[in-house]
């Protein structure tokens, strides 16, 4: 954590990496807890790749109305590969001192915070992060934005998977995003009854997959659900079916939930978070703390260096695997 010892006047925040719900909720409580206390907020659209296009306006608070029911980011988001260079992280910090910009906050993933914390350590730009990613992937914070809506989603999806499977005694195997993290894939797979979870850093086996599913069919079970997370190679789910199939002849169809799981109206538990990590991350900044994320730990909202949050790493919640092979007899 640093401190940093300037008196804020105006913020810039942006949206940076793949877009999650929520990220409008805390974009509304920065603007207007900014606001209430006297702070401008201006928002920098398209991430870094705005930034360094000058894409930076004024947001009054009515600029933010009605949007806390809204998916996506209304800042939009962007990925630039020229943010990774120094002169052009140079050219960045003089557009935000240009604009008299004093703080910034940046909502995105890890490697958004990895931008922002260069900004920090190259410029002095006070900046605080905060998580939104659906993956929940980032070290240091038990919730990111957009995970709850994201699980939801794909859990009222398999909902409806599992009365195909069901009605025609199939083994289905639904494959889920969440790149190299298995959050998601955890969470939906004890929340919608699978009877096994795949994630790149959990070591399940196909045959014992395998036996799982012949198991519960001589108790009487006649449908199974397989969940996998993407991994790095998304279309992981025909990679497994494949195997199955190989293996035991057991026809098993594939289901890739896809991008559906990124868009569509935040949980209340999104916006409930979105809202107080927005207000925090102002708070933060103007209490003169800076180059940290605000997380959570369990009901409480806490402070994280930046440096951590993007260097260490996440495992998978290994429990929910084993729970939900228990639970699945
Ligand atoms: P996320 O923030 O969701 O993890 P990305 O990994 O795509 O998404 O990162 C978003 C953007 O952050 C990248 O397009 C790049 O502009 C910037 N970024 C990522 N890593 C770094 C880095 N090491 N140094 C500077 N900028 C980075």
């Amino acid at each position: 954590m640093a401190n940093h010892q300037v008196s804020i006047k105006k913020i810039g925040v942006y949206t940076s990496g793949g877009d999650a719900p929520g990220m409008n909720a805390a974009i509304r409580a920065i603007v207007r807890v900014g606001a209430s206390i006297g702070i401008e907020t201006l928002g920098i659209y398209n991430g870094y790749v705005g930034l360094l296009e000058n894409k930076i306006q004024s947001l009054q608070i009515r600029d933010v109305a009605n949007i806390i029911q809204r998916g996506g980011t209304i800042l939009k988001t962007g990925r630039s590969l020229d943010f990774h260079k120094l002169e052009i992280r140079k050219a960045a910090a003089q557009i935000l001192r240009f604009h008299g910009i004093d703080g910034l906050i940046c909502i995105g993933g890890d490697g958004s915070f990895r931008g922002a914390h260069a900004l920090w350590m190259e410029h002095q730009i006070p900046i605080v992060g905060i998580p939104g990613t659906i993956d929940n992937d980032i070290f240091g914070t038990d919730l990111t934005i957009g995970f709850d809506t994201a699980v939801n989603t794909a859990l009222s999806a398999i909902d409806r998977i599992r009365d195909t499977a069901d009605s025609h005694d199939r083994v289905f195997i639904v494959e889920v995003m969440g790149r190299n993290s298995g959050f998601i894939a955890c969470h939906v797979g004890l929340a919608g009854g699978a009877e096994d979870i795949f994630t790149p850093d959990i070591n399940a086996t196909v045959e014992k997959s395998i036996e799982r599913i012949k198991d519960s069919i001589k108790k009487g079970k006649r449908s199974s659900i397989l969940i996998t997370a993407e991994g790095q190679k998304p279309g992981r789910a025909y990679d497994l079916a494949e195997s199955i199939r190989k293996k035991s002849g057991i026809d098993a169809k594939v289901c890739i939930l896809g991008h559906i799981q990124r868009g569509g109206s935040p949980t209340a538990v999104d916006r409930v978070l979105a809202s107080r990590l927005g207000s925090a991350a102002v708070d933060t900044l103007t209490k003169g703390f800076c180059d940290i994320m605000i997380g959570t730990e369990g009901p409480n909202l806490i402070q994280v260096p930046l440096e951590l949050a993007t260097t260490k790493e996440k495992r998978s919640p290994i429990e929910l695997v084993q729970l939900s092979q228990i639970l699945a007899i």
